[in-house]
Order: C-alpha cells, then structure tokens, then sequence
C-alpha cells in the first residue's frame, strides 16, 4: 500500500464520516445550558424585533430636533420615561421627556441629547446646549434583528455570545447535531494503566488519557476500554466492545511487528481498511477503517432501504509512541470529530511564525514539530520544545503548537517562516497585547 500524503488521507477521512445534511438521527435537542460548543442544526429566526420599539441609547431628554436650531434651548419636561415604562404623552413643540437608557422613545420626539449636553433649571424645565440630528442615540426598532430574520444558520457553532442571541430569541430548548459516541482503547503487553502497582519493566499507559482529553477538549466525553494485550482473542473482544461506538480510537499494535494485530484483527470483524499509511513525522503508522453495520456478513445490501450512514463505526489505529498518536489526532480524528458534530471549521487555526534557530529535515514526508510560541511587535517565533522523539511526551506537554515542515523541505533556517497549528491552551496569552 502507498503512503498517502496528510491531507490526501484526512480528505479521505472526512469524505467517510460526512454524512447527508438530513439525516434526523443527527439531531437532539438541548436546553441553552448544555449548548455551548454544540453546533445548530436549525435556522434560529427572530420572533419579535430587537429592540421591539425606538429605546433611547443614553440617560437625557427625548427631544424634537427640530427645537434645537437656536442653542441653548430651554424645553418643558412633560414626563419621566424610565426602562421597563411606556410613554403617556406626546411630545409636542418646545417639550421634551426625560428619559433613560433602554426606555421607548415617546412619539413627537426624534431624538435623545445625553444629560452631560443640558442643565435642570426646575423639576420640569430644563436648558438644552446642544444641537442634534434626527436618531442621535436613538436605537432604532428592529435594528438588530427583525421579526422571522434568521438570526443564526445552521451550522453555527454555540459560542456564549450565541448562547445570547438564543437567549434573545426565547430559545430555551434548540436543536443541535448529536455528538459521536467515542471510545479509546489502548494495546500492548508493555502496559500498565494508571491505578496499577508501579511495575519496573512496564510502561505507563499515557496515550489512553492524553486522547481521553484530546476528545474532551473537542467537548465530547470518551468511554475509556482500558488495555487489551497482545493478544488476537484478548484484542477481538475489545475491538468488538469498540465497535458499538461511533468512533473507536486504537493505540498501538497497528505497524507490521509480529505482534501487531490490531489490523488483522479489525478486518476479521468486518472493518474496511481504508488506508495504514502516511507519509508523515512523526506518525506512521496510522491506520483508518470502515465498519458498514447496514451491510449484511455478505457484504450485501441491508433490506432497510433507508441508508443512514451514521450508523456507521469509524476506527482509526493510531501509532503506540505518545507524541505520534497524539499528532495524528490533531491532523485526522480531531477534523473528523468535528465534522461528526456538525462543525463546518475542521482544521486547526494556523499562524505564521518565523523560526528561531536552524531544523533538519529530510525530504519525502511531513514533519509536525512542537513548538512554544512568542511574540514580539511584528509577529510570532517559533521554537522547538527541546527533543522532538515520537516517545518524548514532555515535547508535547510544552507545545504551543505544532510547526509543519513540508514534506519537499531540505531543512529550515532561524529566521524562515512557518506554519504552526496553535494547540489548545493558545487562546490566552500573558500580557494584554494591544495599545488602548
Ligand atoms: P506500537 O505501536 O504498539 O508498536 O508501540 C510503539 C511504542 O509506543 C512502544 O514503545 C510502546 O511501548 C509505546 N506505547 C504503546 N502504547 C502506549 C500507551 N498507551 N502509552 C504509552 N506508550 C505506549
Ligand atoms: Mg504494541
């Protein structure tokens, strides 16, 4: 089989688990406080307009402009309008009201001067000194949005300044794309999971709990299969576990050792393998596979018609080594979960950074290196997080982002620009960054 270049391999990912925009067994509905970092699967459209009627933007004086050619203007104060009030009265030639910020606009007035701009000369006569045109500080109806508008499409992801507009729009249920269902198995006879006894020839299962939050920070809570050994019997029954998820995530025995069965093993049980090698650093070995559950044992057609394709079981077979499975989830599980939950931006946000020392590379496949980022006046630099072996975890640990030398690269030198995938945790910074 030939290694496929990244993107060709995530391109294929994303074409298996892309499903048809219709397909009700997608969606749930949520209340508003469980939808943040959801994904609406519905148009959301205004029910009234916002704001429902013309509300003063300052505390002042409803006025009519047309009053204010000579300044200063000394004006009868014919009511008080407070938020939450309606307006009695209109006001009429040389009147005003006073009024405050989010109050209705009385009819006859046409605009609002702020309480700085006047003097209070009696409880019901105050001095204008200013002049204004017609709508100062006025917010007009429907200015925001208005009736059955749509304020948010489908597709948008719930950040809280939707959680917002939904509050706006009375949403207090909203429909949402379903999460996949995710699990994690780890393999290996070398194991030991984290409650076990500390076992001098063994090796801590890492890779189960960094993917564990990989998955968590995408907002999607994994179940965790432990640690299947080496095993073709012991593996199977794990894999079979696995296999009831929408998604199933294998670390190790996926390369060509002798003891490597997680391929072999995964195709008895009906998996499709699409493809188990990348041409990138670190990372391949990187396996990813179909199970069909609406094909029949003989690989033919379901006789329920209705073909719904995330009914389907997804399996990637990530590298055993720490930083190369967590790599290759940033590059091809983390894009497929997010289109799982409906996102329509898959990829890591890239910056350009410029490089601080010199890095070797030879030609023929992508390299991820993991990076920490700084920042003077003009832009970012990039430096590596000290040894970059696909065991070393702390690299990881580090990282502020993953820096891509392209695969036709004879290395780099201090000073290039790169591309860097910022990595969770990137979107705070110490200083406050910006001139006010
Ligand atoms: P494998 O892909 O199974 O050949 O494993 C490659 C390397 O990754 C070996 O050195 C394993 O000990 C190590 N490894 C495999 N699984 C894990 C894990 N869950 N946590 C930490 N290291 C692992
Ligand atoms: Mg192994």
């Amino acid at each position: 089989m030939e290694y496929l270049t990244v993107r060709n391999a995530q391109q294929l990912i994303l074409d298996a688990v892309s499903m048809p925009a219709t397909d009700q067994k997608r969606v749930e509905n949520v209340s508003i406080e469980h939808a943040l970092g959801r994904v609406l699967a519905e148009d959301v459209r205004a029910n009234r307009d916002i704001p429902p009627y013309d509300v003063s933007a300052m505390d002042g004086y409803a006025v009519r402009s047309a009053d204010l050619a000579n300044i200063p203007a000394t004006l009868k104060v014919i009511e008080d309008i407070r938020a939450g009030d309606m307006p009695d009265k209109i006001v009429q030639a040389s009147q005003c009201a006073r009024i405050m910020t989010g109050a209705p606009v009385p009819d006859g007035a046409d605009a609002v001067i702020r309480v700085e701009e006047t003097a209070e000369l009696t409880e019901n006569r105050v001095q204008i000194n200013c002049s204004v045109k017609p709508a100062n500080d006025i917010r007009a109806r429907g200015e925001s949005m208005l009736t059955g508008e749509v304020a948010l499409a489908a597709g948008t992801e719930i950040t809280p300044g939707v959680i917002g507009i939904l509050a706006t729009v009375k949403c207090a249920q909203v429909q949402v794309y379903r999460q996949p269902r995710v699990a994690i198995l780890s393999t290996g006879d070398e194991l030991e999971d984290i409650d076990d006894p500390i076992d001098p020839n063994k090796i801590p299962n890492a890779n189960s709990y960094a993917l564990m939050a990989q998955v968590q920070a995408l907002g999607i809570k994994p179940a965790l299969l432990g640690i299947a050994r080496d095993d073709p019997v012991e593996l199977e029954e794990y894999l079979q576990r696995g296999l009831k998820f929408d998604v199933l995530l294998v670390s190790g025995g996926t390369s060509v050792g002798v003891h490597d069965y997680v391929r072999p093993t995964i195709e008895t049980l009906g998996v499709q393998m699409k493809f188990w090698r990348v041409a990138m650093k670190p990372g391949h070995p990187m396996a990813f596979g179909v199970l069909q559950r609406n094909k029949d044992t003989q690989g033919r057609e379901h006789r329920i018609k209705q073909q719904n394709a995330s009914s389907n079981a997804f399996v990637f077979g990530l590298p055993g080594n720490p930083v190369s499975s967590m790599v290759c989830f940033e590059q091809f599980v983390a894009p497929a979960l997010r289109g799982m939950m409906g996102c329509t931006r898959l990829n890591r946000r890239t910056i350009t950074a410029r490089l601080t020392g010199n890095v070797k590379h030879r030609a023929g496949r992508a390299e991820f290196i993991r990076v920490t980022l700084s920042k003077d006046e003009e832009c970012y630099q990039a430096t590596p997080t000290g040894a970059q072996g696909s065991g070393m975890l702390l690299s990881m640990a580090k990282a502020d982002g993953l820096m891509v030398v392209p695969s036709n690269s004879d290395g780099l030198a201090a000073g290039e620009q790169v591309a860097v995938q910022l990595l969770d945790g990137t979107a705070f910074q110490n200083d406050v960054g910006f001139q006010e």
